[in-house]
């Protein structure tokens, strides 16, 4: 009897295995029973055509009913040929079934050979290969790659935040990002910027990453926004996006950028970092608090020095920036628990993490219960956010 510390090459040693080309000779030709031992997930992503699935931990359960006679001929596969072989060994050596094989490989030799499989609607065959990891993930799946594949997700920014955000979501398969920036690569970027590199110092820093992302990735169609955010573009550029990454690097553009996102009723994944802390938090209009019920004013310039000035460990800009991109795929897939209504401090050189609860402020000038109605007509119309605040105060 097969127990499960039994080495796998002795179980297949005892069972009949058969080479994908030889099985599918036989199940066009014959009338085998075809049995997929794996689970669901993996079944989702591509079958063979008349299998029945079967998970691993059922067949003892299901193959009576499935195949009540025993001297008909089974043929079992799974991913590589290892699961399918135990099952094989189960059938043929507790179960006393006559005529059963296990096809060596499993689905990943079957289609290495060109062999046809039934799979989902949407994801082409190297998709399939390049989400793998993540449609085998049960949260994520086809489905939820797919909903990645279709969505629009707009940064802030390709800097420090930005940069490594971009370039994950970009691995992840979000359909269209698109990235806002005026700035061009500086070699003081690249000490975090991983999204730039050395050859295009000078360039502009959105054509650096659209290059980086096309070369990771050709599912991603890149938006290249050139310029500087105000009040007179925003709701132009926001209201195409389903996500905004905030990666900001002043307090007038967050600030204008939380009042035109509330009024768009756009979600934004705002992180900031300096010298060795970062923060985030996942701002979802009216379901949670907004920016500016989280900070109502900005500080004053003197107690939010530059990045020039302050300093910034690179690596905070990749944990930070990585943390935004985690709550974008969340939000996108529609799993897990956003950041909404906490706000993450992170301390590198302690390495702790630290949350606090933020409610929304119901005297919130922007999302509060008493604030002015924008009709539409005003809709594009917002303060002088130069005015708002004195220069770049926060670092990119
Ligand atoms: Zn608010």
């Amino acid at each position: 009897m097969a127990t499960a510390t039994e080495p796998i090459e002795l179980i297949k040693s005892r069972i009949d295995q058969v080479d994908p080309q030889s099985a599918e000779q036989e199940i066009e030709g014959g009338d085998p029973v075809l049995i997929d031992t794996r689970e669901p997930h993996e079944w989702d992503l591509a079958h063979l055509e008349g299998a029945h699935l079967v998970p691993p931990a059922s067949v003892r359960d299901r193959i009576a009913q499935l195949v009540p006679d025993r001297s008909r001929r089974v043929i079992l596969y799974c991913a590589t040929g290892n699961r399918s072989a135990r099952a094989a060994d189960l059938l043929q050596n507790e179960l006393g079934y006559e005529s059963v094989a296990s096809i060596a490989g499993g689905i990943q030799a079957w289609t290495e050979q060109g062999l046809p499989v039934i799979a989902p609607e949407g994801l082409a065959p190297e998709q399939r290969m390049r989400y793998s990891r993540h449609t085998m993930l049960p949260e994520v799946g086809v489905e939820g790659q797919l909903k990645l594949l279709n969505s629009k997700v707009l940064l802030i920014g390709a800097g420090g935040l930005g940069a490594p955000s971009a370039f994950y979501l970009a691995a992840a398969g979000v359909g269209t990002l698109g990235i806002v920036d005026d700035d061009v690569v500086d070699e003081s970027n690249l000490q975090r910027q991983v999204i730039h590199n050395t050859q295009r110092v000078g360039m502009p820093k959105t054509e650096s990453a659209r290059l980086s992302i096309e070369a990771l990735n050709p599912d991603v169609a890149v938006v290249e926004h050139n310029l500087r955010l105000d009040a007179d573009n925003i709701l132009e550029i926001i209201e195409d996006y389903d996500v905004i990454v905030d990666g900001a690097d002043n307090f007038p553009t967050r600030y204008l950028l939380n009042d035109a996102s509330v009024r768009l009723r756009k979600p934004v994944v705002s992180a900031s970092i300096l010298a060795f802390d970062g923060q985030i938090s996942t701002f979802v209009p009216f379901e949670g608090p907004c920016y500016r019920c989280l900070y109502p004013v900005p500080p004053p310039p003197e107690m939010a020095p530059s990045c020039g000035a302050a300093g910034v460990l690179g690596v905070m800009a990749g944990v930070m920036g990585l943390l935004q991109a985690n709550e974008v795929i969340k939000l996108v897939a529609g799993v897990g628990e956003p950041l909404i209504g906490r706000l993450l401090l992170y301390d590198s050189l302690g390495t702790r993490f630290t949350e606090l609860k933020v409610n929304r402020d119901p005297d919130c000038p922007i999302c509060g219960e008493h604030a002015p109605q924008v009709a539409e007509s005003e809709m594009g119309r917002f303060p002088d956010y130069e005015a708002f605040c004195a220069g770049p105060v926060l670092h990119p």
